[in-house]
């Protein structure tokens, strides 16, 4: 530890996708005070609960110091060897797809970049995914079937200027909650703004509302769609605007009104009062989040929201257009770099011939792979059965996060070879690892995030690693060269891994990709926060589709895919709480953090609590046909008598409950891969330690 003094430097928080600026001045005894940085464009200073608490969460306290081979700690020399030599000898005997890395939006742009370019471009295979696939792959897949990109239309400023939001599926409030801050602000400053919250469950967000409406889970597609028909009723669609940028209008509409006799499940005053609202005002943003892409339609969700904004030509111009909120740090980064199985760098697609042979001259790589590779349900699916035998896991911990968690860990203990790279030995995945090797975190770590408008910052490094941790791009770059790609994986700073990248983005503006940061490498330490694109995309059309036009989809509600039965009667929501964050490795560190929700819990409807035998604070056991959890009883009209929510962050062993994720099914999905992680069935009953 160093007693030097060290200067403040500006760097990213560590956890939302508001991607807000942090003033961090070390204090040279490893610890940091931290502020909100009033220059950052994201958050002009504020910082919310988590942000405000970073300064308690970076004690060297249990962090893995060196690497380990099962249970022995041991040099980084013969860690990498034997990493290196294990894929290489997979894929030598079972071939490229046997190999897999599963990654996080957690990891900074330079740390994707070179995971995506060991994997796609050296090892062969694209089965490389991310956590992110739980967060926004509906998004992606809803941007590009409407887009022809994954291109987020406006940025932060259009809430403030918007004069109705509609908040679908988001509680901005506890899990983007400067956004939230803004948006509140903006609300006092313009007493016309108006904002309904679309969302089964009463969230702290619905107090800012105008307007809550509880839809049933699922129904978002409904809603939109009966949505689409009033535009058309009512005479607001904007014909210009469709005739010269859009495709399947008749499609979309005639979908729309085949799907109006789907049941809402709201009362009619309140559709009423929505349907008013959105038609009557023209600065309209749509945000939504996990409510709609977690889902089994969830990419259709997003389009049927982005149908209403085609229809009314309301994209693109300040105040208006939908707006996806991102879940994590750097979810977009990763995005950009081609973080997900059917991705490459720079909005360029795997199955593109072309795209992945202008990838693959850049790259000079041996070979590339022409399919998409194994999103994140169907990775862990294939360490299951045997398909996939060696898996590199970084900064996440899917035997917590993933669906039917107890079958993901079970399929890692039985895989032949799992690498885990992490700041503590302690997390579940962890626990599996027959190498274990020691990474950077928040504060240590060095590079470049993307948040949800497409602002790209840097995360700058203010204290020393501690014992011997890496940073995840260096270490894969280890592993290449070990792997005989010496020169491919030269890199010797984070910024050599920019340069690449940008240069690479100069390449995809040959295939009318308008993300072009080819110029951005004059400074990068220095680099401020800067968007890239324009502020706001498709005003005038100008979609990525090959006529230049945008597409609206014919859409059709669907269900949730789990049925409620008779044994799994009632519906499980699942969410975030204000102060801890995923798996809690991080936010668990902080005392001031703990003390807003010291357990986890279930927020059960007081009639069916009432019904079951249920008391306020008593325990109650929720059971799926994938496990169980063992949770308190938070009594609340919140939610909706059949349905039920547990937040996410708490693991098998810090409460008295299993992880919530054992008991939610691994339905995915068609389009997105993203798994259904708010409408599993479960049974609830009152548990009873005898
Ligand atoms: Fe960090 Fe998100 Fe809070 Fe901003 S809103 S301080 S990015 S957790």
């Amino acid at each position: 530890m160093t007693n030097d003094p060290v200067k403040t430097v500006r760097t990213t928080c560590a956890y939302c996708g508001v991607g807000c600026g942090v003033i961090a001045t070390p204090d040279g005894n490893g610890g940091v005070t931290v502020k909100g940085d009033p220059h950052h464009p994201a958050n002009l200073g504020r910082l919310c609960s988590k942000g405000s608490q970073l300064g308690q969460t970076v004690s060297t306290d249990g962090r893995l110091l060196a690497p380990r081979i099962g249970d022995q700690d041991t040099d980084w020399d013969t860690a990498l060897s034997l990493v290196a030599e294990r894929f290489k000898s997979t894929i030598e005997q079972h071939g490229p797809d046997s190999v897999a890395l599963y990654v996080s939006g957690q990891l900074l742009t330079e740390d994707y970049y070179v995971a995506n370019k060991l994997i796609k471009g050296y090892m062969g295979t694209a089965n490389i995914d991310t956590n992110s696939r739980l967060c926004m792959a509906s998004t992606v897949a809803g941007h590009k079937r409407a887009f022809g990109t994954d291109t987020v239309p406006g940025n932060y400023t259009d809430l403030e200027q918007a004069d109705l939001i509609v908040l679908v599926g988001s509680n901005l409030a506890w899990c983007h909650p400067v956004l939230y801050q803004r948006i509140s602000a903006a609300k006092d400053a313009n007493q016309n703004m108006r904002i309904i919250n679309v969302d089964p469950r009463r969230t702290a967000t619905s107090d800012l509302a105008d307007l809550h409406m509880s839809i049933a889970p699922g129904s978002d597609v409904a809603l939109f769609n009966r949505l689409l028909v009033e535009i058309v009723d009512r005479g607001l669609v904007d014909a210009d605007y469709v005739a010269q940028h859009v495709n399947g209008f008749d499609d979309a509409v005639a979908a729309a009104h085949a799907d109006v006799t789907e049941t809402l499940d709201i009362c009619d005053a309140d559709l009423m009062a929505f349907l008013d609202m959105w038609c009557s005002t023209e600065k309209v943003v749509t945000v939504f989040s996990q409510g709609v892409n977690q889902s089994t339609s969830g990419a259709d969700k997003v389009n049927s929201i982005i149908n209403c904004h085609l229809a009314t030509g309301r994209i693109g111009r300040t105040g208006m257009g939908p707006f996806s909120v991102t879940g994590q740090p750097n979810a977009m980064g990763g995005r950009e770099v081609g973080g997900l199985a059917n991705m490459l760098a720079c909005h360029l697609d795997i199955e593109n011939a072309e795209h992945r042979n202008a990838v693959r001259t850049f790259w000079d790589s041996p070979t590339m792979p022409t399919q998409a590779g194994k999103k994140a349900v169907d990775m862990f699916d294939a360490v299951a059965d045997g398909t996939i035998k060696a898996i590199w896991i970084m900064c996440t911990n899917p035997v917590v996060s993933l669906p039917e968690a107890d079958k993901v860990r079970q399929a890692l203990l039985d895989c032949d070879f799992v690498v885990v790279s992490e700041m503590f030995a302690t997390t579940d995945t962890a626990k599996c690892a027959d190498v274990l090797l020691p990474a950077t975190g928040w504060g240590e770590k060095d590079g470049t995030v993307t948040n949800s408008d497409r602002t790209v910052s840097r995360q700058r490094p203010f204290l020393p690693k501690p014992g011997m941790a890496r940073n995840d791009w260096d270490i894969m770059a280890d592993v290449g060269r070990r792997m005989g790609w010496k020169d491919a994986f030269d890199y010797a700073t984070p910024e050599d891994v920019f340069r690449e990248y940008a240069a690479l983005s100069g390449i995809a503006t040959k295939f009318e990709r308008d993300f072009d940061i080819s110029d951005w490498t004059d400074d990068y330490n220095a680099m401020f926060p800067r968007r890239w694109g324009t502020e706001r995309f498709f005003e005038n059309g100008g979609f990525y589709h090959a006529d230049k036009k945008a597409k609206m989809l014919p859409l059709k509600s669907r269900a949730p895919k789990s049925a409620i039965t008779t044994d799994r009667p009632f519906r499980l929501n699942t969410g975030r709480v204000r102060d801890h964050w995923h798996t809690m490795t991080r936010t668990a560190r902080s005392p001031r953090l703990s003390q807003h929700l010291a357990e986890p819990f279930v927020e059960i409807h007081p009639d069916t609590a009432s019904r079951l035998g249920i008391k306020p604070a008593h325990l109650v056991k929720l059971t799926s046909d994938h496990g169980t959890a063992i949770v308190r009883a938070l009594v609340t009209d919140r939610v909706r008598r059949r349905e039920v929510f547990v937040p996410i962050h708490w693991t098998g062993e810090t409460a008295p409950t299993g992880r919530v994720d054992a008991l939610v099914t691994g339905y995915v999905d068609p389009v997105s891969g993203q798994p259904e992680s708010k409408a599993s069935t479960v049974a609830v009953a009152p548990f009873d330690p005898e």
